[in-house]
């Protein structure tokens, strides 16, 4: 699959020749982050908005009033974080599985925080009294059997979020976080419905106010069931079988699976798909991997997969004609509803994956515009696909050339050495309507947030950035 490449190979391609054809493609693209944000805060805002309309309240002073938005909106946010969890279409397709997943993230900080502070922001009033009073007043939040609900929820929110954000450094699998995550996300919705709906003062307006709350928390447990029951039954009945899977380059694996049976699967070049080999359409042991191919192959599709861990260090266990299961397709790192004068393409590792499902689009459609790819590894030897990829920088219907980065180049190396910097974008992007060209950059995080930030200082526009990191 892989092979050594010239020198004059290395080398090629150094200067953008610009083509300004056109291609667009009409879909409604995703919500810039920010964007996002002003929705999301408006949306968790409803609930206090929903109480002040309530007949049975009046102003109760601005302190109260801020407690009250705090802990409603809080709560809500907690509701929301399960519609947020980049496997319900119908939301990623507007937020962008990225967008939505760093949302989620975020999000789950400021709970811990507000959480965290909700007790406390309660007694506070009372320490001008008297501090001994609000110290009793604190204890009894935490003893009263009243309010054990609430600090149940609040004592197993605090380790969610504590987990959340070190299960990288926590000695468990993957698979068994996520299971976790999910079990301990119902067991403090369901504990904090009930301490809003008997004791939460500052939630508790009127009893439609009740049911508002008890339809929400319903709504989103059943997003998580559903995720985990309902879409799973649904996949089984269109499953894939393993064709082949092959080393390519010295890292990374190519993954070839077709559809088993006559149902409908379509997908856009640069989406990804979790899969799940373990034949049982129910187990939660899958990994999400993007599509190295575009739809012009179907019913095969590929992938290339960086062996990394537990799960990808062995696909050569896979078996041919195995069943996998596919949740998907998901993402929008797509060429969905862009128009621009070129297109960039930047891969770090892995993320040559769906950058090669866009690229290989990309030459089905005959695109002529402008297409530039920089393409870093460690190493020459973890290079995949170069025949294909030199074969297109040498076709005469397309406009593309292919820049290489190594951090540790062999000797007759004349790419880049080093990482992916501003000398090396500058030097491949460096037409005069480069800013009106469409960056595809995807990669491992650290990667893709260094890449972000050095396209940021050239002043390239931020909705011009179009980026897929390899891990939530
Ligand atoms: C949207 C997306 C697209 C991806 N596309 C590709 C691709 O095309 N090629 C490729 O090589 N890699 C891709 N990845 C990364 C890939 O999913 C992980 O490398 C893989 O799941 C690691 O599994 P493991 O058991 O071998 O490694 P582990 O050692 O278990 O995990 C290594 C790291 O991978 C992540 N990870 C592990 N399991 C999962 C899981 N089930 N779901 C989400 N993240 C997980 C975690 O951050 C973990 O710390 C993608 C990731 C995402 C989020």
């Amino acid at each position: 699959m892989n092979r050594s490449i010239t020198k004059e190979e290395l080398v090629k391609a150094q200067s953008p020749k610009p083509n300004c054809a056109h291609v667009t493609i009409t879909k409604t693209a995703p919500l810039s982050f920010r964007a996002l944000m002003v929705i999301y805060f408006c949306i968790v805002l409803v609930p206090y908005g929903l109480g002040l309309a309530s007949q049975h309240v009046s102003y109760r002073g601005w302190y109260t009033e801020l407690v009250s938005i705090l802990s409603m909106a809080g709560f809500a946010m907690m509701l929301v974080q399960f519609f947020l969890s980049g496997r319900l279409e119908g939301v990623s397709s507007k937020t962008g599985v990225d967008n939505g997943m760093l949302l989620h993230r975020k999000v789950g900080e400021m709970l811990a925080l507000l959480f965290l502070l909700h007790p406390l922001l309660i007694v506070l009033p009372r320490f001008w009294l008297s501090s001994s009073f609000a110290v009793d007043n604190l204890v009894l939040l935490f003893t009263e059997p009243l309010t054990s609900t609430g600090f149940y929820a609040w004592s197993l929110m605090i380790v969610w979020v504590l987990m959340a954000m070190f299960k990288d450094k926590l000695n468990m699998s993957y698979e068994g976080w996520r299971v976790s995550h999910g079990i301990g996300a119902i067991a403090i919705a369901i504990l904090a419905t009930d301490h809003v709906i008997t004791i939460g003062r500052h939630g508790h307006y009127d009893e439609w106010l009740d049911w508002f709350w008890i339809a929400l928390c319903t709504a989103a447990v059943s997003a998580l069931v559903y995720t985990y029951f309902i879409r799973p039954r649904q996949f089984s009945k269109k499953p894939f079988k393993i064709v082949s899977c092959e080393k390519a380059g010295i890292s990374d694996w190519y993954l070839t699976i077709e559809k088993d049976g006559d149902f409908e699967f379509e997908f856009e070049a640069g989406q990804f798909v979790w899969i799940n080999t373990s034949g049982n359409p129910y187990d939660r042991s899958e990994h999400p991997f993007s599509i190295a191919t575009c739809p012009t192959t179907l019913p095969r599709i590929s992938f290339i997969i960086r062996a990394l861990g537990d799960y990808t260090s062995n696909l050569d266990r896979l078996k041919v004609g195995q069943t996998a299961y596919l949740d998907g397709p998901h993402g929008i790192f797509t060429l969905t509803g862009r128009k621009a004068n070129g297109i960039a393409l930047i891969a770090g590792g892995a993320g040559v994956g769906p950058i090669m499902g866009i690229l290989r689009q990309l030459r089905d459609m005959g695109d002529t515009r402008p297409i530039r790819l920089i393409y870093g590894n460690q190493s020459f030897d973890q290079m995949v696909l170069q025949d294909e990829i030199k074969a297109m920088s040498e076709s005469n219907t397309m406009d593309f050339e292919q820049m290489l980065v190594l951090t540790q180049p062999p000797e007759i190396f004349k790419g880049h050495k080093g990482v992916m910097d501003r000398t090396i974008l500058e030097k491949v992007f460096c037409t005069t309507d480069r800013n009106e060209w469409d960056y595809y950059l995807c990669g491992p995080e650290v990667m893709v947030k260094a890449v972000e930030k050095t396209m940021k200082n050239m002043e390239i526009p931020q909705h011009r950035i179009i980026f897929e990191k390899l891990g939530f």
